[in-house]
């Protein structure tokens, strides 16, 4: 049986820069990866374009990753984004950085980032096992056997495990390392999807698919009265419900909410730079001056046109009206629903259609100096497996970079 130093499970990036950063320490490194090659996921984040960072200060992303944020303190002043930059650039590939400060490869290409970490790791010596999926880890005799299909067992005296979440498992992330954490002893915050899209009650939703809305402001209303708003941006009808930035970044919030209470109410402000009455007089002035138009074609000047439809139906509003036929109380309604169109929100996609997983290995047993385990000494964590996802703009890869990074120097150093 192989013996190794350092056993890291999972080629994603998390699991890739720890195997990197343990061989820089010149210790004998094996990476298996189940895939016949490494970051499968990778050339699927931002669109193919990899959004591996964000310029954003290091409280932003403590804030981020919400209760988990204090967590990756120490690991996100190990290796940060400005590292990031550094490591990439110093292999000739620049990086570039874009609206809300997220950070793509000049080239806006995944592969390039795949690339340079496969220069990495066979510059520091990496012995890659592909095509190799770990089914258990046993500790003996202060060393760990790893069984897998697809290849012969290995021993390595330190393990880092970072076979990411348990969504888009076409990638390989199918959430075996939850279950092996488990076997040695870790719990397991139960898995719920984060960064998904999200189900609507009314049917008549369909008819928007593909309606996408820009310089919108949405408000999830839930329980008595309580809120959450988003900040201005975009918003994607799809055949089920809604989906695109705003919806994505405060879904992982609204999932958890839909576990007790079974509806939450979604008001979405059309028009959020101008106020009620700053609406009023302008809609007084079209009124006056296209009398004699229908309601529905004024609307054209105001609305996409494949949402005024629905957007009538839910004013309970003739099509054929015209505007001098509205009434006052009419058209303080068409204001108010321009303010908050409302929609019914039911669920979410599932897990699998999830960009990142919520849950995972619980933070309170790995010591976040160094991301090894409280009960199993020689078990490191890193990247998505731990508990704790954040909004998209980069943090998440972030996270797996600077875990990975920490993990695979205490795995070296220990
Ligand atoms: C569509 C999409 C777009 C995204 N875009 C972005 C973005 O632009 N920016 C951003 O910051 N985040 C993005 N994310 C999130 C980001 O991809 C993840 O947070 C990140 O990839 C997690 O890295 P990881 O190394 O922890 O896990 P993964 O990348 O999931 O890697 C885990 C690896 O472990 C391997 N593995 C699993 N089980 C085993 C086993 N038993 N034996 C051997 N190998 C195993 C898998 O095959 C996989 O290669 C996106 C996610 C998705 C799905």
């Amino acid at each position: 049986m192989k013996t190794y130093d350092v056993a890291v499970i999972g080629g994603g990036a998390a699991g890739t820069i720890a195997a990197i950063r343990a061989g820089q320490f010149d210790k004998k490194v094996a990476l298996v990866e189940r895939n016949e090659s490494i970051g499968k996921k990778i050339l699927i984040t931002g669109k193919g374009r990899c959004n591996v960072t964000n310029i954003a200060p290091v409280d932003t992303f403590i804030e981020k990753f919400g209760k988990q944020g204090q967590f990756f303190r120490t690991a996100f002043f190990k290796f940060f984004n400005l590292d990031i930059i550094d490591f990439f650039a110093s292999k000739g590939l620049e990086l570039k950085t874009e609206r809300q400060g997220r950070v793509f490869p000049v080239t806006d290409k995944a592969e390039s980032i795949l690339a340079v970490l496969k220069q990495y790791l066979a510059e520091n010596k990496v012995d890659m096992i592909y095509g190799a999926r770990i089914t258990e880890i046993k500790p003996r005799l202060g060393s760990f056997v790893l069984s897998m299909e697809g290849s012969d067992n290995i021993t390595a005296k330190k393990i880092v495990l970072a076979t990411g979440g348990a969504s888009y498992k076409a990638t390989g992330s199918t959430g075996d390392g939850y279950n092996i954490a488990r076997s040695l002893g870790h719990a397991i915050i139960p898995l719920k999807p984060g960064l998904v899209p999200l189900t609507a009650k009314e049917l008549w939703i369909k008819h928007l698919q593909g309606v996408a809305l820009e310089n919108i402001r949405i408000t999830f209303e839930y329980g008595d009265k309580k809120k959450i708003v988003s900040e201005i941006g975009e918003l994607m009808f799809t055949h089920f419900g809604v989906s695109g930035p705003l919806v994505l970044d405060l879904s992982g919030e609204i999932v958890s909410l839909l576990e007790e209470d079974k509806e939450i109410r979604l008001f979405i402000d059309l028009k959020p730079g101008l106020k009620f009455e700053q609406l009023e007089s302008k809609f007084l002035h079209k009124f006056k001056v296209k009398g004699n138009v229908q309601l529905k074609n004024l609307m054209k000047d105001i609305l996409p046109q494949r949402l005024i439809p629905a957007f009538l139906n839910v004013l309970d509003l003739k099509w054929e009206i015209k505007t001098n036929q509205v009434t006052q109380e009419q058209r303080r309604a068409i204001i108010q629903t321009l303010k908050a169109f409302p929609l019914t929100i039911n669920g979410s996609l599932p897990l699998e259609e999830a960009m990142v997983t919520g849950g995972g290995v619980s933070t309170k047993e790995i010591n976040p100096r160094t991301m090894e385990s409280k009960i199993v000494p020689g078990l490191y964590f890193a990247g998505e497996i731990i508990d704790g996802a954040a909004s998209s703009g980069g943090y998440n890869l972030q996270q797996a970079f600077s875990t990975g990074y920490l993990a695979g120097e205490s795995a070296a150093n220990a």
